[in-house]
């Protein structure tokens, strides 16, 4: 299935030079968002994560139903102020501007936690680089990457810890 054809482009968005891949229109598809998460899947299972880390907010969209089809735990990690208890954090880069990520202190367990991190989309790859860091501070083991969308000409892979990277779509 031709999952990029439902991924709509929008030119200047959030600010000038930016070209934002709009996944909304793939997640209003109900075939497409099948295909997506079966996809993901089908390309993780092998890696056995206990858990799935989905960064705010757009890797909650497809993270969930990812840990749920692969029988793990989801755990999220927001932007700054968003989490109610104990939370280590971490500042990061991203394509446009700087950020802040939170985690659960109580929510990574060392060592029984094989953790594979999910975004909608890889640029720069601060912001997965960043929540790997959170990752192995805990003492947990970061066992792969899945992301729908690569950027490859920001390189953001080079950027992440030599483990598995899995991907559906390249531009
Ligand atoms: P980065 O940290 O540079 O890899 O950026 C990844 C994060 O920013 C992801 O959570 C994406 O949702 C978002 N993002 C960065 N660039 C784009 C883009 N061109 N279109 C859509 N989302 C983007």
């Amino acid at each position: 299935m031709d999952i990029q054809a439902l991924i709509r482009e929008i030119p200047d968005f959030p600010k000038p030079g930016i070209l934002f891949k709009d996944i909304t229109t793939l997640l209003r598809d109900a075939d497409g968002l099948r295909y997506t998460i079966d996809t993901l899947a089908e390309k993780c299972a092998d890696l056995a994560p206990d858990f799935i880390i989905g960064m705010e907010s757009r890797g909650f969209i497809f993270g969930a139903p990812l840990a749920y089809k692969l029988g793990a735990g989801f755990i999220p990690v927001r932007k700054p102020g968003k989490l109610p208890a104990a939370v280590h954090s971490i500042e990061y880069e991203l394509e446009y501007g700087m950020d802040r990520l939170e985690v659960h202190q109580d929510a990574l367990h060392p060592p029984a936690c094989r953790i594979l991190i999910v975004d909608d989309l890889i640029a720069t790859g601060g912001t997965a680089n960043a929540t790997a860091k959170l990752v192995q501070q805990s003492g947990c083991q970061l066992v792969g990457f899945a992301f729908v969308i690569e950027l490859k000409d920001l390189k953001g892979r080079d950027r992440l810890p030599e483990v598995p990277i899995v991907t559906l779509i390249e531009y």
